[in-house]
């Protein structure tokens, strides 16, 4: 196997540009795992995300690791938050990682239907089943989110419209 070069400048640039999108707890990751085995997103098969991705962002392997689609597999439960002993927020150091990567456009195919999804009606993720299941509950089938609120899908669009997302002409 060959010898894992760590370059300090790159190390240095790699934990600041995580802090400066927003997961600013990284520093404090003392690679005790805790996060990884309650993660479901490991268990299903996304082995790079809590401690594994810390592990490489401290090795500052971001380029090398730029493709890697498992933070496209964080189900945003915070289970991670809750169990680490340090308040590192891996989940924070993810979506971080995400931002990075979609600054590059270096987005997973999985990626692509939400962002749509969210361009057109305002909401991710939107189900038959949700919709379904609130009604079984005396809700209205459409929460009053940005699904029911024309003004705020506007907004939305006008966001991603100009985001780097729009270079990719999904939209
Ligand atoms: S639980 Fe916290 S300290 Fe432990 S590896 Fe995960 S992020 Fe690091
Ligand atoms: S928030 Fe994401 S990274 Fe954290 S435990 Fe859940 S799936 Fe894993």
């Amino acid at each position: 196997m060959p010898a894992l070069i760590i370059e300090n400048d790159k190390i240095k640039e790699a934990v600041q540009t995580i802090i400066d999108l927003g997961g600013d707890g990284i520093l404090k990751c003392v690679q005790c795992g805790a996060c990884s085995a309650v993660c479901p997103g490991v268990k299903a098969g996304f082995p790079v995300l809590c401690r594994l991705l810390i592990r490489k962002i401290l090795n500052g392997q971001m380029e090398e690791t730029i493709e890697e689609v498992s933070t496209w597999g964080c189900q945003s439960c915070n289970r991670c938050t809750e169990i680490c002993p340090q308040g590192v927020r891996p989940q924070e150091v993810v979506f971080a990682y995400r931002r990075y990567q979609a600054n590059d456009l270096a987005l997973s195919t999985s990626a692509f239907g939400p962002q749509m999804s969210l361009y057109q009606v305002g909401h991710a993720v939107t189900t038959e089943a949700t919709a379904e299941n609130r009604k079984k509950v005396g809700l209205d089938p459409v929460p009053p989110t940005a699904l029911n609120n024309a003004q705020a899908q506007k907004e939305i669009q006008t966001l991603l419209d100009n985001s780097p997302m729009a270079d990719l002409g999904i939209f």
